[in-house]
């Protein structure tokens, strides 16, 4: 239960204010989230971290000196949005590039992602780092596609230190990456959440009993299991995660753990300490060495009732990471060098940000960007209704909502920088924001990210020409896959987007319109045979089965879409 709170709409949002106000000469609030209050050297990577609020200290109570540089806040169990992860590296990036640390969870995958998408368009070298130390969520032979836990703590732990004494981006992401193949953690609860504001909790477990491998959004357990004492309850977690202890004497482990016990929001301390005392004898009796074991409130799920474990196998580089000082509002720990640390200059805010200068042609080309964007606004307000119900059958129903939210956003967006004299290429890019931000899930994130990538290929000062336009088509269609990782076949967009690429690629002489209009009907052929398969990703993909027998609702938004820009074109 959370007792105190002025309206739930505005919990987590308060709760970063007032966290700010306490740690004043560590964090700044910027829009989108937290990051340092003092200046970090030209030059030095920005290690910015995140994901939804609940989860305190993580994210924003790790940010300053040997940890993070900034962390975008979502709000309660829900990823930031692209906007906000832009906006507070924006305020976090110093010329170094930056690592975007996240637990492995799709939507923090694709806000992310979109994020890092637009981020590289402006030159920035962004690097991904993925925590996945949850055993319970996957094979061993998988690792890197768990979800993640506690070991997000280690993981930028470990990569803030690598940064503080000098590691460039390479060297920086390296490390994390080596941290994070080297955790593992497993999880108990013994009761759900509760959202705050909400009537009830997210799940419940019987009395007696606890829920094993939770998750930490109100994931319930992956199975049930009978409560037992607190030396049961180490044992368990203890003995799972050595089945994936490393071979002694091989690379560089040698026996000594860095060791979390993490309380997820309702264990007392006195309790994760008689816990930890028979933690602490096993590792003895299997001859390990805890390295700076960790009790306490680490990454916290709301008021959920469990604990987690979590090891993390080190060598010698790790663990002098894992031992190097840190100073943030959660963490701290030995002495900071005595260096300098000025205030920072200034906060970066979207709403001030100025349009770069562009040419007459950029802005005519800019024109047409807005004209097109009005198009694909009209045929989704017109197909809304049957594309929601293509969604219904398998997925949510909102399919038709999110085209029609997020174009209309994006021609707003778009028609707004336009009249404000941006180029081509900073109207895509504004417009493409504006897609994700407006539309909401799975496709607006795609969306977003492929007309920020078309808007790349752009300029704010050469007029654009035919041959622009195909290869922005293309690098839309590009980002679209890299960023959802679907492949033909999965029964997503990607099945209507592929055949229409080599079609184009195989129309295209001169004149962009002909070739695209010609490539949209392959492209819903594509979309109308998608029937005949099941889905097997996004959300539809609980109910795979059901959708065989009507198209994806996706792929035939994307056909629709061609065929109006080709048409568009053509006029
Ligand atoms: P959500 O699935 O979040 O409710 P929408 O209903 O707006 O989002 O969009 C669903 C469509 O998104 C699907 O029909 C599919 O075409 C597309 N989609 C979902 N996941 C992916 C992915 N990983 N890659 C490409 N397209 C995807
Ligand atoms: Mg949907």
């Amino acid at each position: 239960m959370t007792y105190l709170l002025n309206s739930p709409d505005d919990f987590a949002d308060e709760a970063v204010h007032g966290l700010v106000a306490s740690h004043p000469e560590l964090l700044a609030e910027v829009p989108g989230g937290v990051a340092r209050a003092t200046q970090t050297p030209q030059g030095q990577p920005a290690l910015v971290i995140g994901g939804g609020s609940g989860h305190y200290p993580a994210f924003a109570g790790w940010v300053g000196p040997g940890m993070g540089h900034g962390a975008p806040c979502g709000n309660i169990f829900s990823s930031p949005s692209a906007s906000e992860v832009y906006s507070v590296v924006r305020n976090a990036e110093n010329g170094g590039g930056v690592i975007l640390g996240f637990g492995n969870y799709a939507g923090d995958v694709l806000h992310f992602g979109l994020a890092a998408e637009k981020l590289r368009h402006e030159g920035i070298d962004v690097r991904i780092v993925t925590v996945s130390d949850d055993i319970a969520s996957n094979e061993p032979e998988n690792h890197r596609d768990r979800r993640g836990v506690a070991g997000d703590l280690p993981v930028f732990k470990i990569a803030g230190a690598a940064i503080e004494t000098g590691a460039d981006l390479d060297e920086a992401e390296r490390v994390a990456w080596k941290a994070n193949d080297a955790t593992r953690s497993f999880g108990l609860a013994f009761d759900g959440c509760t959202l705050p504001g909400a009537e009830g909790p997210l799940f419940h477990v019987e009395k007696g009993q606890m829920g094993v491998g939770l998750g930490i959004h109100g994931e319930p357990g992956v199975r049930d299991d009978r409560l037992g004492t607190a030396a049961e309850v180490a044992d368990l977690l203890f003995d799972q995660l050595m089945t994936e202890e490393p071979e002694r004497g091989e690379h560089g482990y040698d026996g000594r753990v860095a060791v979390i016990l993490n309380g997820l929001g309702t264990v007392k301390y006195e309790e994760l300490f008689v816990v930890y005392g028979r933690i602490a004898q096993r590792l003895e009796e299997k001859g390990l060495t805890a390295v700076r074991p960790e009790v306490g409130e680490f990454v916290t799920s709301l008021d959920m009732a469990g604990l987690s474990l979590t090891l993390v196998f080190l060598d010698e580089e790790l663990e002098k990471l894992w031992m190097a000082p840190v100073e943030t509002p959660a963490y701290r720990r030995g002495a900071m060098p005595d260096v300098e640390r000025p205030a920072r200059k200034s906060i970066w805010d979207a709403a001030e940000a100025e349009i770069p200068q562009s040419s007459e042609d950029s802005r005519a080309c800019a024109q047409r960007i807005v004209s097109v964007l009005e198009t694909f606004q009209t045929v989704c307000a017109e197909n809304e209704a049957e594309l929601g119900r293509l969604d219904a059958v398998a997925g949510d129903g909102d399919h038709g909502q999110g085209m029609a939210f997020g174009s209309r956003g994006a021609a707003q967006a778009a028609r707004a920088a336009a009249e404000q004299g941006a180029g081509a290429r900073t109207t895509l890019l504004l417009a493409g924001q504006a897609w994700a931000d407006s539309a909401g899930g799975t496709s607006g994130a795609l969306w977003g990210a492929a007309l920020t990538s078309a808007g790349g290929v752009f300029s704010d000062t050469d007029k654009g020409n035919d041959h622009n336009v195909v290869d922005a088509v293309s690098a839309g269609i590009d980002a679209i896959m890299r960023l959802g990782g679907a492949k033909p076949g999965d029964k997503t967009m990607v099945d209507a987007a592929v055949p229409f690429r080599d079609a184009l690629a195989d129309a295209f002489g001169a004149e962009a319109g002909p070739a695209i209009t010609t490539a949209a009907g392959v492209a819903r052929d594509a979309a109308d045979k998608t029937a005949d398969i099941t889905a097997r990703l996004g959300r539809a993909r609980v109910l795979g089965d059901k959708s065989v027998g009507t198209p994806d609702p996706g792929a035939l938004s994307f056909s629709m879409l061609m065929a109006a820009l080709g048409e568009h074109l053509s006029r």
